[in-house]
């Protein structure tokens, strides 16, 4: 007779759990909470799908456990995640080491994943919130609303973490986990925009140009990121806001006097930018010309605000945006082989509900097949066995890579 495993959350790394364990011969339910499964992964890369990243490296999870992150990859990784969506159908398109599927289509993901789940006989209940866990002599009884109750032998729980939250993952996953008496790093929201309350620079709404933004805290420069700023009438966003956000967050979080500093001439240093300025009588050639609006006329003045221009930051702009969560399940209380619980026996966690956070580019997604099937191949009792990566899967990626530049 086959474990019975039951799985809650049928997100990224829900399926992917279910499908490599209904593939380790397994007889696997997963519990939905909402009433289709995947909808936050049919939302990636705005609508595109941005699954994995062929640069993936441990610094895209800055401020993480290296130690767990490295055990986890060296098990299953980019090269693995390409190969397994190809097993089920979904081929890979490159841009600049992006890796989308072929039709740029991120519900494709979610399609083929539900498929193969079907195929092999997997089990799914949605509208089927779990509201508590219990660990019993012979596994787990799992209440859901509505009166729902669930006997398993094995559990996995992939309940995502807190962020957007119409597509299910609402938190409830911290507390199921401590419940059963996990330590939870305090969730805030990151990959979003922050907030002002009144800076000058909304006057600016609307305008997206190159800059490197500093975060200090309390006063000392933590964090600093370049790349494509936004500014909008409630606070800035882009890449670099977003990848400073998690720090932003936690800082407020725990009180913290938060300041964004914005150089928006960040490939000049002072001296050169002074000389420029001093020569210039028009500054449109330099900045957009809309970001006059915020922009004192003098010179003296003009360059101090381009090179350092402080933006008080008040909050995250619109929780709801955030991609991700920073915080979680403690790492110190997982296996990072198999996902499994240090504090509950047959119990693995996968996905957000651990505490992993990476950068923009694919890295969540590539967090969410990689704890989904170690947790899978941990609640099977086997060893996840890395392979160096298929040949003929090397050369489609280079021609991939091909066609990408000839775009
Ligand atoms: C708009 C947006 C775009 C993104 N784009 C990208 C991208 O391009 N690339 C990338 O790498 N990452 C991206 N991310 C992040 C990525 O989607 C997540 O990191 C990933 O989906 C996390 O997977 P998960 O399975 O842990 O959680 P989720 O995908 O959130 O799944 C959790 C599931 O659990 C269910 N659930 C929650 N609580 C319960 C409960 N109590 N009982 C039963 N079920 C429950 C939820 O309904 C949900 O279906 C994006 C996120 C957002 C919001």
């Amino acid at each position: 007779m086959s474990t019975r495993l039951g799985i809650i959350g049928g997100g990224a790394a829900g399926l992917m759990a279910a499908v490599q364990a209904l593939r380790l011969n397994m007889d696997v339910t997963v519990l939905e909470g909402g009433s289709r499964a995947g909808k936050k992964l049919s939302a990636t890369g705005n609508g595109r799908g941005n699954f994995t990243n062929l640069a993936l490296s441990l610094d895209k999870y800055p401020g993480i456990d290296t130690a767990f992150l490295q055990a986890a990859f060296s098990c299953f990784d980019q090269y693995d995640a390409v190969a397994f969506f190809e097993s089920i159908g979904v081929y890979a398109r490159l841009r600049n080491g992006y890796v989308y599927p072929r039709s740029e289509q991120a519900s494709a993901l979610t399609a083929a994943l539900l498929a193969e789940f079907g195929r092999l006989g997997g089990k799914l209940v949605t509208d089927c919130k779990v509201t508590a866990l219990q660990r019993t002599r012979d596994g787990f009884s799992v209440t859901a609303a509505g009166q729902q109750s669930f006997v398993f032998e094995k559990l996995i729980l992939a309940a995502g973490g807190k962020t957007a939250s119409k597509t299910g993952s609402d938190g409830s996953g911290f507390a199921l986990a401590r419940s059963l008496g996990h330590e939870i790093v305090r969730p805030v929201p990151a990959l979003a925009g922050l907030a002002f309350r009144s800076s000058t620079l909304a006057n600016a709404a609307g305008v997206r140009t190159e800059a490197a933004v500093s975060l200090n805290v309390g006063g000392v420069e933590t964090h600093r990121e370049y790349g494509e700023l936004q500014i909008t009438e409630q606070g800035i966003s882009g890449i670099p806001v977003m990848h400073l956000s998690r720090y932003a967050a936690r800082a407020l979080a725990e009180g913290k006097k938060v300041e964004a500093v914005i150089d928006l001439l960040p490939e000049w240093d002072d001296a050169e930018a002074w000389k420029i300025i001093k020569e210039c009588d028009d500054y449109s050639g330099i900045v957009n010309a809309r970001l006059m609006k915020a922009l004192p006329r003098n010179r003296d003045g003009f360059l101090k605000m381009c090179k350092r221009y402080p933006v008080a930051v008040t909050g995250i702009r619109d929780p709801e945006t955030a991609q991700v969560t920073c915080g979680g399940v403690s790492l110190k209380e997982a296996d990072p082989l198999t996902m499994a619980s240090k504090k509950v026996k047959d119990l693995y966690l996968a996905g957000e509900v651990l505490d992993v956070d990476g950068r923009c580019g694919g890295y969540n997604l590539q967090w969410a097949w990689t704890s989904g099937t170690l947790a899978a191949y941990g609640a099977a009792g086997k060893p996840c066995v890395h392979h160096e990566p298929d040949p003929a899967l090397v050369r489609r990626l280079e021609q991939a890579e091909v066609a990408d530049r000839r775009r």
